[in-house]
């Protein structure tokens, strides 16, 4: 099976490359990046003006199956990534049964082989139910094929747990992705602590309580001298806790999620439910410390923290609806409008974000980049498309998207996995 790519502007990070170019598919990888390819057989696809990228791939989203496949499942999600220009999503735990098994860990690789149209890859529980006191069969879930291992969604709070989950980590060379919320600190809250909380008498989160765990954790990662990955980074503080930690050379990455780099906690003067995030939407200041460590480099990746939730669940008022963000449809059309369109970011750091550095945190060897022998996952952009976000149209099973409306420059056109187009839908693929 054979598709070539051609005079799309091909953008590879990993390289540096950025031009005008061909890309030959055969089998599921790129065998050839060049100008003026000629391949008779392949079916063609002109990407004149189009951006070609390596694929996207979100370190964080929640796929809900198994157990909430009312919100979301392996199939709607894999759509909704799809459309979202993704190839490749990562897949966290909190689902019911929660993923500290091995048996959930291979039903959620079968069932994602077997229906999914991107890849969708497991990410285990750090602590058995979640419950941050005994420690998974860590070296089981990996050799089943668990990407990485989070507690996402409560964080570990017993120290000690967290220290021997990071050298058990060390030694299996696996991956933890670190949720920072001390939640002595931030029980009951619902909103970022500050002004605008005061002003709306809702409960505050203060900025300490992602603080203090990522100074912990950031602390525990060096001395156990293992990797660790901070999840949805979005105080100021702990920006510069991550800042110092590279500076010392710990192994410390970081992701951002598009709602916390685009909104504050001022949009709350209305109190959607569907804007009710955690971490919360923070302060001005804190978002522009978020913008500032995008340039530097002090974060690498995007993710969307894809939380989808059932209508019912969210139209009870910001009170009682549960967190989230049904993400993965909106995030890189937002991107490219308030970062590269504004001209925060270039378009070659945003694809590095969203690609080149989450496939070289996860340890995807084959993905992240377009050259020989790569797999063939490319997201195909068009910076010129106005797009309107409308929650109806979201392939996602749930809407509590906060965007409804919003106008934005710049959209994935198409996304190819193993060399299948995987969106459009309604485009065939080539054979
Ligand atoms: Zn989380």
């Amino acid at each position: 099976m054979k598709l070539l790519i051609k005079n799309g502007r091909v953008i590879d990070p990993s390289s540096g490359l950025d031009e005008t170019l061909d890309v030959l598919v055969v089998d599921g990888k790129i065998v050839s990046v060049a100008a003026r390819i000629e391949a008779p057989d392949a079916p063609v696809i002109d990407a004149s003006r189009l951006v070609v990228a390596p694929g996207f791939i979100d370190m964080h989203a929640h796929v809900r199956e198994p157990g909430q496949e009312k919100k979301e499942d392996i199939l709607s999600a894999s759509r909704a990534a799809a459309k979202g220009g993704f190839t490749t999503i990562c897949a966290m735990p909190n689902t019911n049964p929660v993923n500290d098994s091995r048996r959930i860990t291979e039903y959620i690789i079968a069932e994602s082989r077997r229906r999914a149209v991107i890849s969708i890859l497991p990410i285990a529980a750090i602590t058995k139910g979640l419950a941050g006191e005994e420690l998974t069969d860590m070296a089981g879930l990996a050799a089943s094929g668990a990407v990485a291992f989070s507690d996402d969604g409560r964080g570990v709070q017993n120290s000690r747990v967290m220290k021997e989950a990071l050298e058990r980590a060390k030694k299996l060379d696996a991956l933890i992705i670190d949720h920072c919320e001390d939640s002595n600190l931030s029980r009951g809250g619902m909103m970022n602590e500050g002004p605008a909380s005061a002003l709306l008498g809702f409960p505050g989160i203060p900025a300490a309580a992602e603080d203090v765990m990522v100074s912990r954790d950031v602390i525990l990662a060096g001395a156990a001298g293992t990797r660790i990955h901070i999840a949805h980074l979005s105080t100021r503080g702990a920006v510069d806790l991550v800042r110092q930690a590279k500076k010392r050379d710990i192994q410390v990455t970081a992701e951002v999620t598009p709602h916390h780099v685009v909104l504050s906690d001022t949009a709350l003067q209305r109190p959607d439910p569907n804007l009710k995030v955690n971490p919360p939407l923070r302060g001005a200041e804190d978002v522009k410390a978020l913008h500032e460590a995008i340039q530097e480099g002090v974060v690498d990746a995007f993710a969307t923290d894809h939380a989808p939730h059932s209508p019912d669940q969210k139209e009870v008022g910001f009170a009682q609806a549960p967190f989230g963000i049904d993400g993965l449809e909106t995030a890189v059309s937002l991107l490219l409008d308030r970062l590269v369109s504004r001209q925060v970011i270039s378009l070659r750091r945003l694809v590095d974000m969203f690609s080149t550095r989450p496939a070289q945190i996860l340890g995807l060897h084959g993905k992240g980049r377009i050259s020989p022998g790569a797999d063939a996952d490319l997201t195909i952009l068009n910076l010129h498309q106005e797009v309107t976000v409308d929650v109806r149209n979201l392939v996602s099973k749930s809407r509590n998207n906060p965007f409804d409306g919003w106008r934005l420059k710049g959209a994935p056109q198409m996304t190819i996995r193993g060399g299948r187009v995987v969106y459009p839908f309604d485009r065939s693929a080539p054979t």
